[in-house]
């Protein structure tokens, strides 16, 4: 099969989250299970370290292209690669007007006036790499940045040419809470006809919404975990698009994230102090812990549990409820590091709670890549108490390093978590700690569960063992959605 992959991110050329991963692990995953992949991306050259430069070759592949967006028509062109021990072949669109920037898509936490424009420039590069270096059997397009892409294949281009006529297209949802919505005069720039501005197709609520077009454009829709797929069908958790995702029946489905373990395994993780496995992780693991804690300036005692937070600092990841729990939280005998950006209010809570107990938090505001490895091999546990959560990578990642997860059972932390509890510590399934209402009473009522167990060595390491061993790998997912794309082809083969 030969797929389009095309995302607004993908490691190691720009991350601002878990799509980023995604993208480049996911068509690793199906580039290795013998498809050709081509992922398409923005080159944001103010994104790429000189490190990743100085190994990658850019080479301008091509005439440049030019496409309309509302009245006006740019210039770009394509900029072509590889991702290593892959055969997948990277293109970049480059525009520099549009992304030489600081970051792809805020600017001091406020989004660029023109992201509209912006995307719609991206989505007609999408189409005209199609173009150029297809045909393609399947275009897989994610998120809003993307989701233009299958309006574009459907009305424009299936009818007029032989290369998209049979091409089947594909919505990957990362998160709803974030939808491309913008206001209704930016429907000129799209330079699709008025009558798709209704309520049913690209209209919502006055305003312009690309996610809610590749909703209903696409011929499949998915999105990153089974619980999530259920949730999202539901007002609590649809963010008024739940009604256009129901329409979409059967033809919506879920498939749990999997983990790149080329990057994110003890075995192999290359910025981590020592190595470990399953079979090491009782000697190499407090290595790796005292290895953080000097790092992060904590006290190097190994007896107390150590608590690591990786995130977006926002109200999603669940920090209102640790904000409000975090006097009891401290009255327990543990240490904490939190790493993460975003929301002033957040930063200024972390900073000030490591103000506050310099020996027993650490809060480092940034975005550090190989910290981020170092905490998940060095932590005891991870906290992910997210008010709702697609897919979610670090519990995963967390469960590889025997880091044990303590989670709120929702979306993807629900589908990936197996809760402590006498009966599968009997049954030896118990892969971490879960709460289910989403108040402080519970949440803490499970972080002293994980407290408890941390000190009953024996069911510790079990849960370790368990949680180790487990194949999370991107092999399994890959697999779904290859049959998710061959759905997507036989919608559009006649007899
Ligand atoms: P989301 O995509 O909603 O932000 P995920 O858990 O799916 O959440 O993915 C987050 C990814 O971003 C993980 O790989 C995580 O390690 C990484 N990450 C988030 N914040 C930081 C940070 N401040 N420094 C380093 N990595 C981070």
């Amino acid at each position: 099969m030969k797929i389009l992959f095309t995302a607004s991110e993908a490691v190691p050329f720009a991350k601002t989250g878990g799509l980023a991963d995604v993208a480049t692990a996911l068509s690793r995953a199906l580039s290795k299970q013998g498809h050709e992949v081509v992922l398409v991306l923005p080159h944001y050259p103010q994104l790429i370290s000189p490190a990743v430069r100085s190994c990658f070759k850019f080479r301008p592949v091509k005439d440049s292209f030019v496409a309309t967006v509302g009245p006006r028509e740019t210039r770009g062109r394509f900029l072509e690669t590889e991702l290593p021990e892959s055969d997948v072949k990277v293109i970049l669109v480059d525009q520099p007007d549009y992304f030489d920037r600081p970051s792809p898509y805020v600017y001091e936490n406020i989004p660029y006036e023109d992201n509209c424009e912006r995307f719609v420039f991206f989505s007609r590069a999408v189409i005209e790499a199609a173009r150029q270096f297809g045909p393609f059997d399947v275009i897989h397009t994610n998120d809003w940045q993307t989701a233009l892409v299958p309006a574009y294949v459907e009305i424009e281009e299936r009818k007029q040419s032989d290369l998209f006529k049979k091409v089947g297209t594909v919505l990957t949802i990362h998160n709803l809470a974030f939808q491309g919505r913008f206001w209704h005069w930016d429907m000129a720039l799209t330079g699709l006809d008025w009558k798709y501005f209704n309520w049913k197709q690209m209209e919502f609520f006055g305003d312009l919404n690309l996610l809610k077009t590749g909703i209903v454009f696409a011929d499949m829709v998915t999105t990153v975990s089974p619980s999530y797929a259920k949730e999202i069908c539901t007002p609590e958790l649809g963010w008024g698009l739940d009604p256009a995702l129901s329409d979409r029946g059967d033809s919506l489905v879920g498939i749990l994230n999997g983990v790149d373990v080329e990057t994110w395994h003890p075995e192999v993780d290359r910025f981590i102090k020592v190595n470990y496995s399953s079979e090491t992780v009782e000697q190499n693991k407090p290595i790796c812990k005292t290895d953080l804690q000097k790092m992060v300036g904590l006290p190097e005692k190994q007896e107390v549990p150590l608590v690591a937070m990786i995130s977006r600092l926002s109200q999603q990841k669940g920090f209102d409820l640790i904000k409000q729990a975090a006097g009891q939280l401290l009255d327990n005998d543990a240490q904490f590091v939190f790493l993460g950006t975003g929301e002033r209010e957040f930063e200024r809570f972390l900073k000030e709670l490591a103000g506050q107990y310099p020996t027993r938090v650490a809060a480092l505001v940034k975005f550090d890549e190989e910290l981020a490895h170092k905490m998940e091999a060095g932590a005891d546990l991870f906290l992910m108490p997210s008010e709702f959560e697609p897919s979610g990578l670090n519990q995963m990642y967390s469960m590889l390093y025997g880091t044990i997860p303590i989670v709120h059972a929702v979306g993807g932390l629900a589908d990936s978590v197996v809760p402590t509890s006498e009966q599968t510590i009997a049954a030896k399934t118990a892969t971490g700690f879960s709460f289910k209402e989403y108040n402080v009473d519970s949440f803490l009522k499970t972080f002293r569960q994980a407290l408890d167990t941390f000190r009953d060595k024996k069911t510790w390491k079990q849960i370790q063992q368990t949680a180790m061993s487990q194949d999370l790998s991107w092999t399994n997912s890959a697999r779904h959605y290859v049959k998710v794309y061959e759905r997507a082809i036989a919608r559009h083969v006649k007899g």
